[in-house]
């Protein structure tokens, strides 16, 4: 029997120390730190300025094999390192983690906080609200829908001239252009500031943005798994006249404002990000931007205290960045690009910082490596792969496990056979982590059903795969403790020599990026693309977005795009059946397969067990 207590009954044993406290254990100064009560507190990202000749400390992603049903713990080890290096080693380090969403809180996965004795507190706030976020997303994207509805209705129901009286105002004999729509001249090439200046001709092209209705990529969000919200049709009230449209609403955290989030390098970077998203192509084929419809100066507004990272703290007082969410199957799965440089410049030369990556190496590591690095301009010295003996049973071939029902004996007692034959996907992860020339330590996070035999059979076929290290860990029963194994064996990685490179050169081809990924990474032997594919790719070159890096949406349940294949599938092509731009975010959006934007609750959702004690206020059932 387990003698560890429940993940909430832990972290709610902890009393967390004061953020103020810790801010200033790290050497924040107060005017640089925004505190949201005594356990969270937002860091201003002008910290960067203050510490920018300062040096910066190893930066060290974790990833994971392909995920399964049973958990393989990436969050858990991501903060047992952290908690390993700080409070054990004696290191300065940082812990960077991606905000979770509230569809799987409530749905199926739950929070995201770690487990067991490695966890970020307190972690109710950490897995509901923190500090708005992920609302402030849900209000910025969802202005911007409204401003295209509403722009597509005020063109079609008005005159070039009435449009324009309303857009620019006179005010004293002047129409006066707001400084929106003076770069919205700038860019049609009319170099006038008076709007009564303007010909006729200009008018026209000012005031109409012509969407084609066709081609809107812009949807509306919530962070709720509501599956009825797929396929929506707005405007059915007759104000609307008539106006109606079919569309759908995404999770937020599939927004693109949260991958501009991530992906920003500071402010003045994310309202050029915000006013860059295209959300579809006139009737001429030409893109239309956020700017274009003049919502960007509003959107970056509704964003400016989320773009600032949330300092929390592990269950050993190590800090914490909590910043940004995306999912790493339908977006690209990374934490905020400001969190980790802030962390890096705060830890100093022998310090480390360990952000987390979402999902299987296959997608979150490899977006992590050619996206968030390339924007961010930073080189991982190591990377974390984690692995359990349980999850790799199942993908050489255990049965699968129906939640509720207690586990089948090949999960509970000794089966080498089944290891070894589903250790095909941690090699080929392993191998993964390779083509970016970064040392890979692979973490076996031990449940207390493994075998002595399971677990050094999992050691050495990673040392045979041509791993830095592979250590066997307890930071879940034992936090920090419990990996100082893992943490010694990061610290060396991180001295051993490191020859990061990025897997695709941007200039090719969008059909050959795609290609590289899928046969190197994935294993795949080619990709089809159906004709909507076809002719997005052709749009988006024609376009000027060639040269975008590629973020695959992608089940994450299979190295393959069948969801069933676990291991390491071959012979296998993979499908693209659509391509989005989130050319504001920065990247080029193929869709594998049927993948679904919005997740649905199933049938006996996590909620059922959350509840709060009216006495002590406690929340109940998070886990
Ligand atoms: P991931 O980040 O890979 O999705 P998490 O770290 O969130 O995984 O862990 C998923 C769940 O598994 C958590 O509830 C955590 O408490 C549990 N867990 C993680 N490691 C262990 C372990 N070694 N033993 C038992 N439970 C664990």
């Amino acid at each position: 029997k387990d003698p560890v207590p429940s993940d909430i009954a832990i972290a709610q044993a902890q009393t967390p120390k004061d953020i103020a406290t810790l801010a200033s254990e790290i050497n924040l100064k107060s005017s640089e730190v925004d505190l949201y009560g005594k356990k969270k507190a937002k860091v201003s990202v002008k910290v960067l300025n203050r510490l920018k000749d300062c040096d910066s400390g190893k930066y060290v992603v974790v990833c994971g094999i392909t995920p399964t049903p049973l958990g393989e713990g990436k969050s858990t080890t991501t903060i047992g390192l952290a908690q390993a290096l700080g409070a054990h080693s004696k290191k300065n380090v940082f812990a960077c983690v991606r905000q979770p969403s509230q569809g799987p809180t409530f749905g199926i996965k739950g929070g995201a906080a770690g487990g067991g004795y490695s966890q970020v507190i307190p972690m109710e706030e950490f897995n509901l609200h923190l500090t708005g976020d992920i609302h402030a997303i849900t209000a910025a994207n969802n202005l911007l829908a409204a401003a295209i509805d509403a722009r597509i209705f005020h063109e079609a129901t008005q005159t070039n001239e009435q449009l324009f009286k309303r857009l620019v105002p006179e005010k004293k004999g002047a129409r006066k252009f707001s400084d929106i729509q003076l770069k919205r001249l700038k860019k049609l090439g009319i170099e006038k500031t008076d709007g009564n200046d303007l010909t006729s001709e200009e008018i026209a092209r000012f005031v109409r943005l012509d969407i084609d209705i066709e081609t809107i990529t812009w949807q509306r969000v919530i962070d709720t798994n509501d599956r009825f919200l797929r396929k929506i049709t707005v405007g059915q009230s007759d104000t609307e006249k008539g106006k109606t449209r079919t569309c759908q609403f995404d999770i937020t955290v599939a927004s693109e404002i949260m991958a501009v989030l991530a992906l920003s390098t500071s402010l003045a970077d994310m309202r050029e990000r915000l006013g860059r998203m295209v959300i579809a192509s006139n009737t001429a084929g030409e893109p239309i931007t956020a700017e274009d419809l003049g919502v960007s100066g509003a959107l970056a507004v509704l964003m400016k205290d989320a773009i600032n990272p949330n300092l929390m703290q592990t269950l050993e007082g190590t800090p914490v960045f909590v910043h940004a969410g995306p999912f790493a199957n339908i977006a690209h799965g990374n934490s905020s690009i400001l969190a980790d440089q802030i962390a890096l410049k705060i830890v100093g030369k022998d310090g480390f910082v360990v952000t987390e990556s979402g999902f299987g190496a296959d997608i979150g590591m490899e977006k992590f490596m050619n996206i968030k690095c390339r924007y961010s301009g930073l080189k991982p010295n190591a990377a974390v792969l984690v692995a359990t003996v349980r999850a790799l049973k199942m993908h050489g071939g255990g049965p699968t496990v129906v939640p509720g029902v207690p586990l089948p004996n090949e999960y509970t007692a000794e089966n080498i056979d089944l290891v070894t034959k589903g250790f095909s996907n941690l090699r080929k992860q392993i191998e993964n982590v390779s083509f970016f020339g970064v040392p890979v330590v692979v973490a076996i996070n031990s449940f207390s059903t493994d075998t002595e035999n399971e677990l050094e059979t999992v050691q050495r076929l990673c040392k045979e795969a041509g791993a830095f290290d592979a250590v066997i860990c307890h930071h879940w029963s034992k936090g920090g403790a419990g990996a100082v194994g893992l943490a010694d064996a990061v610290d060396r990685a991180c001295s051993s020599p490191s020859n990061f490179e990025f897997l695709y050169d941007l200039n090719l081809p969008l059909e050959d990026k795609i290609g590289i990924i899928a046969k190197k990474i994935y294993g795949a032997d080619g990709v089809t693309f159906s004709e909507m594919a076809t002719e997005r790719l052709n749009r988006y070159k024609k376009q000027g977005f060639n040269n975008l890096p590629i973020c695959m949406a992608k089940t994450h349940l299979s190295l393959s795009d069948n969801p069933q294949l676990k291991g390491s599938p071959k012979g296998f092509t993979l499908p693209i059946s659509d391509v989005r731009a989130s050319v504001g975010a920065g990247f080029i959006y193929p869709l594998v397969g049927k993948m679904s934007t919005m997740p649905g609750l199933p049938t006996r959702p996590c909620f059922y067990d959350i509840d709060i004690d009216l006495e002590t206020e406690d929340i109940k059932g998070l886990f």
